[in-house]
């Protein structure tokens, strides 16, 4: 087939990733993407020459952009009516308002984690069931925390056939271009027990028993879990074979944190800035070699997750199991990340 022609409907902290991501790729454009009306968000759009659409069809709202001197293409229904898939990047549990639209138009769409698996009855992560998601009609990308926690469970739990986890995610309180999220100075439990991280991740890889807790923090720049995992007798595995096998999972960086000076979450965003992707990004999850530990049959180690960004090449792999265009989830990987890097001149 053709380039495949992807709409983004919502272009905020994830949407403007996953556009530039789309533009990226040798299969893929970019359609159009929406806003609920004008701001400085359209700039970015006009700057890219994505064309740029309104979330609703209402005339009203599409003449406020052109108004405000922005080229607005027409409504929602416009933009689905040329594409052959939607990624949905609306703020979460608006999923079940816009879903109505795509069965309505009969476009394939994929939504993001602020909902709810049974949204679409299909969750994606690239490692866990990229196959699933073959020509499926809809999916989720799961949250930036679950697709943390897939990257490098899955793997293990390859290897060993079994695994019971017990996880607390430390989550950043907002992201940095929040202004309305805190808290600012408190340390706030979840008191939903076990939160619905842990949880959410059988929903790609139901074979991993898992359980979370989490707590949310005073930061904006990323989440951080403390894993303990208990393997199966006979795994076969030391802290060293783990550490190897984490070293050749895409998307997974490993260093050491005292011997490279990279000791915290600050470190780690400066090691993404000095990457040079755009807005700093971490697509990789980030484990710290010397946090990790096997003492027997239990493993505990720490990982570190920018909420930003991590889900954004999931999104690209998810449209091409989708589309139907590559059934191998490593060559995928390969494409999207090959050029993604390339696009940002690494
Ligand atoms: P955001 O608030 O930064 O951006 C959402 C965009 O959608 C905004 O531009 C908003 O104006 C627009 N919008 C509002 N109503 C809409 C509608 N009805 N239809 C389409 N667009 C609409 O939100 P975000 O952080 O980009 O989150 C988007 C989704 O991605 C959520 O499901 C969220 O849970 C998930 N997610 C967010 C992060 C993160 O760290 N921000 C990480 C992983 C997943």
């Amino acid at each position: 087939m053709g380039s495949i022609k992807v709409a983004i409907n919502g272009f905020g902290t994830i949407g403007k990733r996953v556009a530039d991501a789309v533009d990226a790729q040798p299969d893929m454009e970019v359609a159009g993407v929406t806003k609920t009306g004008p701001s400085f968000g359209c700039d970015l759009a006009a700057k890219k020459g994505f064309p740029l659409y309104c979330t609703s069809d209402s005339e009203q709202m599409i003449s406020s952009f052109e108004n405000s001197g922005y080229d607005c293409r027409g409504g929602i229904s416009d933009l689905l009516g040329i594409a052959d898939i939607v990624v949905d990047c609306a703020p979460g549990k608006l999923g079940s308002q816009n879903i109505e639209k795509y069965r309505e138009i009969g476009i394939k769409h994929i939504f993001q984690g602020g909902e709810k698996h049974s949204l679409t009855e299909m969750s994606y992560t690239s490692c866990a069931n990229h196959e699933e998601n073959l020509n499926a009609d809809c999916s989720r990308v799961v949250s930036c925390n679950t697709t943390g926690l897939s990257r490098t469970l899955v793997p293990l739990f390859n290897h060993c056939g079994s695994l019971r986890v017990e996880c607390t995610m430390i989550r950043r309180a907002a992201d940095p271009g929040d202004s309305n999220k805190g808290p600012i100075n408190a340390i706030k439990p979840v008191l939903k027990v076990p939160s619905h991280h842990g949880p959410d991740l059988m929903t790609v890889a139901p074979g991993i028993s898992i359980n979370s807790l989490a707590v949310a923090v005073p930061t904006t720049i990323m989440h951080v879990h403390s894993i303990v995992a208990d393997l199966p007798d006979g795994h076969g595995l030391s802290t060293e074979s783990i550490i190897q096998l984490w070293r050749d999972t895409p998307r997974v960086i490993v260093m050491h944190g005292e011997e490279n000076r990279i000791t915290s979450t600050a470190e780690v965003m400066e090691l993404a800035r000095d990457i040079g992707r755009k807005w700093g990004d971490l697509h990789e999850i980030f484990v710290w070699q010397d946090g990790v530990k096997l003492d027997g049959n239990r493993l505990y180690y720490f990982q570190a997750i920018h909420q930003e960004s991590d889900v954004i090449p999931e999104n690209i792999d998810c449209i091409r199991a989708m589309m139907g265009t590559e059934s191998d989830w490593k060559k995928s990987v390969s494409i999207t990340d090959g050029a993604i890097d390339r696009y940002y001149s690494l």
